[in-house]
């Protein structure tokens, strides 16, 4: 027998409201459908438009490689893990990823998770306890929020990117019970600026405190080969616990930690999506192991991301635009209300190219931006034609 569909009782009546008054506010989101691989050019909505939006940083997400891989893999090992990974569902591939990974990060060792937000909450939440304290940028990603909210520590907000504050913090705890951990994102994902991770890691020698960064934007992007910010700041053996992904510019899935031996093992025991949620399908490990061969035996990719990102960003502040403090490919193009970053991202779709609105929450009020990432495989003419559209519709909603 089929069950009719009907409506939810009145408990959830609250949502349709909220959901009403974003509608209003012309913030509400409809999902935006991708119906061809990731690339420079994709289809969403059924139509062709140039992509600013995806985290596709090397083009690797449709990569000829890392597709093989994956379906060899899955031919070999199948679809599916079947377990987590601390009962049966560590497979060979899995350890074979992760021992690359700490041979690629220069480290002892490494835990990969399903996700990067993932390893962030997971890690945090593991490492710290009730009575310990964290130390945290103000625009740190929300997996790292979430992390220092499960651990139950105090945690000290100081401000964005500002060394003295940090330091400030971290005085008024000299001699405070309980560990500390001084925690950073290495590239800002909504802004694209780089933490001062080189100062950061002083201070936490000098107080004492773990230091952690979370590289999820700079891994592939940064450092040799893109090693991340450890490597561009030529801080090896200073960093205790290094997250990265493999879901960005990798171009698959997963999220890892990279540090000592001993940290990895108390992970193995006490992460929680270690613990509690199933291991990647083989295809994962086995694309990843493709996508880091590539960013090994291929460094022109990553100096023609760095090209793309420069010629892009040069097109954008000549035509009058505000990138903001961008030092990296993730470009905002800075508009100040919501709903003017969601109807400018909506005019550009229809102009064909797609670059996604954000506003408050994700960024503070008043500070709504298009953000754009340009990646390895965007070619010139396709970027100077992404710079002509931004500019058309800019003009026209004085906007630039
Ligand atoms: C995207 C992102 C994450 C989460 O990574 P996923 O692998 O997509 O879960 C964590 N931290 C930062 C700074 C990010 O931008």
């Amino acid at each position: 027998m089929l069950y009719p569909k009907t409506s939810m009782s009145d408990a959830l009546q609250y949502l349709t409201e909220q959901l009403d008054s974003w509608r209003k506010a012309g913030t509400f989101q409809r999902l935006r459908e991708l119906e061809s691989p990731c690339e420079p050019i994709a289809k969403f909505d059924g139509r062709e438009v140039i992509n600013l939006a995806s985290n596709n940083y090397l083009g690797l997400a449709n990569h000829p490689k890392l597709v093989e891989a994956a379906i060899e893999a899955t031919r070999r090992y199948g679809a599916g893990s079947g377990a987590v990974r601390s009962i049966s569902g560590t497979m060979s591939l899995h350890l074979e990823l992760e021992r690359r990974i700490a041979a690629f990060k220069n480290v002892e060792a490494c835990v990969v998770f399903q996700s990067g937000f993932a390893a962030n909450a997971g890690t945090v939440s593991a490492l710290l306890g009730a009575e310990d304290h964290i130390i945290s940028d103000e625009l740190n990603h929300a997996s790292i929020i979430d992390g220092c909210r499960l651990s139950r520590a105090k945690i000290h907000v100081f401000r964005h990117r500002d060394v003295a504050h940090a330091e400030e913090k971290l005085e008024a705890l000299d001699g405070v019970a309980g560990r500390k951990l001084l925690i950073t994102d290495g590239v800002f994902s909504m802004d694209g600026d780089i933490g001062p991770l080189d100062k950061l890691t002083e201070l936490a020698e000098r107080h004492g405190a773990i230091m952690m960064v979370d590289d999820a934007h700079s891994s592939g992007v940064l450092g040799r080969n893109g090693r991340g910010t450890v490597d561009h700041f030529h801080l090896h053996g200073r960093v205790d616990v290094q997250v990265g992904t493999l879901s960005k510019a990798v171009g698959v899935l997963g999220g890892y930690v990279c540090g000592s031996r001993d940290l990895i093992d108390f992970l193995y025991h006490r992460a929680r999506p270690f613990l509690f949620s199933t291991s990647h399908p083989p295809a994962v490990p086995a694309a990843c192991l493709a996508a880091f061969d590539i960013m090994e035996q291929e460094p022109e990719r990553i100096e023609q991301l760095w090209t793309n990102t420069r010629l892009f960003q040069e097109g954008l502040r000549a035509n009058g635009f505000s990138t903001g403090r961008s030092e990296t490919p993730i470009t905002p193009i800075m508009v100040g209300e919501a709903a003017t970053a969601h109807a400018f991202s909506r005019a550009l779709f229809e102009e064909g190219l797609f670059a996604t609105g954000i506003g408050f929450p994700t960024v503070a009020e008043g500070k709504a931006r298009v953000r754009t990432i340009v990646t390895a495989t965007h070619s010139r003419e396709i970027l100077e034609r992404a710079i002509e559209i931004l500019t058309r519709v800019a003009k026209r909603m004085n906007i630039v």
